[in-house]
């Protein structure tokens, strides 16, 4: 980490500085990394990367990109057989073979997860707080309401921005004291380094994002990203 001193004399930390960065084309075709190739997700993403977008409309496109991660991320879910009967008369049907957790990193995860429980109401809500050090970028857990009993047949970890991969790898980590069968990660934007450290760290999870983006600046934000995904959700600017 770097240290300079600022103009009023205080100390300001720029952790990225000098730090090598791997370029967009040398992660963009990591193994079990999912890059959305969706015109719609695409439309969304404009609208969201928007600075003139103000934090009700922000958060509502969360919401719906959240939605849409999750519709793409669920594609490998396991089946199993369900007899019915429709109102015409008996039928094979399938259902979901076991229960779907989504932990939300808080709070910027918050929207993606309530994008999930659109597609999948049923789905458990495991909150669990990692916050940045700001000097160190380190995360360290302050919260965490993850249950007891556990029967799930997956668990999607869900952060909106993969910037140096500090929390997502803390909360897979926590994940994996679990006994869950299939971990994920799904965010919105990835930074190369950040998603170069997830997939190296976590080679055994699948990674979903909407998009790459180029690099991270000195303070560890994404380039050109779309600024603060908390404060923007939240109005806390
Ligand atoms: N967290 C954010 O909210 N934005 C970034 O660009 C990086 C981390």
């Amino acid at each position: 980490m770097t240290e300079t001193t600022t103009s009023s004399g205080g100390r300001s930390s720029l952790p990225m500085q000098g730090v090598p960065q791997p370029r967009r084309d040398e992660v963009l075709n990591l193994p079990r990394v999912h890059i959305s190739s969706h015109p719609v997700m695409a439309h969304k993403m404009t609208a969201l990367r928007d600075k003139n977008t103000q934090p009700p409309e922000f958060y509502r496109l969360v919401k719906e990109i959240g939605a849409l991660l999750a519709y793409e991320a669920t594609a490998m879910l396991a089946l199993e057989a369900a007899h019915i009967e429709t109102p015409m008369g008996p039928m094979d049907g399938e259902r979901l073979a076991g229960g779907i957790g989504v932990t939300p990193i808080l709070r910027a995860g918050l929207g993606i997860a309530e994008g999930f429980r659109e597609v999948i109401p049923d789905a458990q809500i495991w909150h669990l707080g990692l916050r940045r050090d700001e000097q160190t970028l380190e995360a360290m857990e302050y919260y965490n309401q993850l249950p007891h009993r556990i029967d799930l047949q997956v668990c999607y970890a869900v952060d909106p921005m993969l910037a140096t991969g500090g929390s997502a790898i803390d909360a897979i980590n926590v994940l994996k004291r679990r006994a869950i069968p299939r971990l994920c990660y799904v965010g919105i934007i990835a930074a190369p380094y950040g998603l170069l450290k997830l997939s190296q760290t976590h080679p055994d999870i699948d990674i979903y994002i909407a998009a790459l983006d180029e690099s991270l600046n000195d303070v560890g934000y994404i380039l050109p990203g779309l600024g603060d995904a908390g404060d923007r959700q939240f109005g806390t600017f």
